[in-house]
Parts: C-alpha cells; structure tokens; sequence
C-alpha cells in the first residue's frame, strides 16, 4: 500500500486539489495521503502568501471530506528551504516501512528537470502525476517518456483535472467561489484573506 505525498502551496487549495484528493482516495493501491503544505516554495515568487497558520488551516479543511488524509506539517518542522528530495529522505528513514509515491500536477513535468537532485529523486519513489484539462498532451507525453528513460516510475490516472490554479483565484477572490470547496471559501471570507 502507497503512503501518497501531496506537496504544494495550497495558497489557497482549490477544486483541482480537491478533484485530485478525490481520485486518490479511490484508489485501491493508496491507503493513506499526507497533505504537506510547504514552507518556503524553492520554485516560486509569489504575489501574496497566506500566513502559515492559514494555509494549515485552509488545508485542514481541504482535508475534512477524505478519510485517508492527514496533514503532514514536516516542511514547516525545518528550517530554510524546502527540497522535494530533502523532504522525502527524512521521511523514508523516519519511516522506513512506509513506501511513498509522489503526487503532483502535470506541469510540475515542464519545470521537474530544474528540481534539486532531481535524477536522484526520480528514482526514489513512483510518481503519480495528473492530467489537467487542456494542457498540452504532446509537451505531457513528451517529458514523461523523457523522464522515464532516466528510471522514473509514473502512474497518471484517468481521471482529469479542472484547469485551475491558486493563482487565477488570488487574483479575482471576490469571483471565485466555484473555484474553491466550500469550507475553504467560507474561511478565506470569514478571515477576508487575498482581499489586499
Ligand atoms: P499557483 O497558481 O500558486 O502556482 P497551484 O494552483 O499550481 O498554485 P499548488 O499548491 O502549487 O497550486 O499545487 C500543488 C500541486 O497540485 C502541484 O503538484 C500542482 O501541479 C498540482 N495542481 C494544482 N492545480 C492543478 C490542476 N488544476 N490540475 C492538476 N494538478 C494541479
């Protein structure tokens, strides 16, 4: 059984994350999910970062509909930047009869060969990796079978996610509603987050 990690900023989750939580908690070869909001995004500038405390809490309620997730706060347990590489070497001594697959969006694919030690990463732990609607399949196709000569394990699921981003709903809050789980909507009005 896989212990899956779904890393990412969740500033803030939206239905894509809940649609991906959705598909892997159907699945018969994940028994559990840890949902790990990272500390400091290595990758990303951002324009407006919730606080810690909001993004845990916002993610708390991501998580409240699946019964095979939990939060996983181990980025913000260290200091300074948090590498996918680093993260997951903890976790496997910390947890050596756990076997963990990694869980993220396509097109983290594009950008996957600039990831710290990425060649070793890619065969630390299989992949599962998401489709999302009106990506470029082509470009998709093309780095997985890239990927996969160099050893990386990779399983995409059929199910394809709504073309949505963090981003998109930080920009036009006041709009986006049908973009978010309900329970995350209500808390980012009730706590007036991304209203600067
Ligand atoms: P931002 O717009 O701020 O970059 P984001 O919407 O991509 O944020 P993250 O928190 O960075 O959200 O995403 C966490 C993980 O979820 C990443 O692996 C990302 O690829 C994946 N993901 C996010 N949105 C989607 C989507 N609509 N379809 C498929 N995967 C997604």
């Amino acid at each position: 059984m896989l212990t899956a990690i779904f890393g990412g900023t969740f500033n803030p989750p939206h239905i894509g994350h809940y649609e991906m939580l959705a598909a892997l908690q159907k699945r018969r070869d994940v028994g559990e999910i840890w949902l790990m909001p990272d500390r400091v995004p290595p990758h990303k500038v951002c324009d407006f970062l919730a606080s810690d405390r909001d993004r845990i809490a916002m993610c708390e309620r991501l998580a409240e509909d699946f019964s095979k997730v939990r939060l996983c706060l181990v980025e913000f347990e260290r200091e300074g930047k948090s590498y996918t590489f680093d993260t997951l070497s903890v976790l496997q001594k910390q947890y050596p009869n756990k076997s963990f697959a990694l869980v993220c969006g396509g097109d983290m694919l594009t950008s996957f060969d600039t990831w710290h030690r990425y060649r070793e990463l890619l065969t630390m732990a299989p992949f599962i990796i998401f489709r999302r609607i009106g990506e470029d399949k082509a470009l998709f196709d093309r780095k997985l079978a890239q990927f996969r000569k160099l050893g990386m394990r990779v399983t995409v699921p059929r199910s394809v996610i709504s073309a949505v981003s963090s981003t998109e709903i930080r920009r036009d809050i006041a709009n986006a509603g049908n973009l978010l789980p309900k329970k995350v909507y209500d808390y980012i009005m009730t706590e007036e987050i991304y209203r600067g």
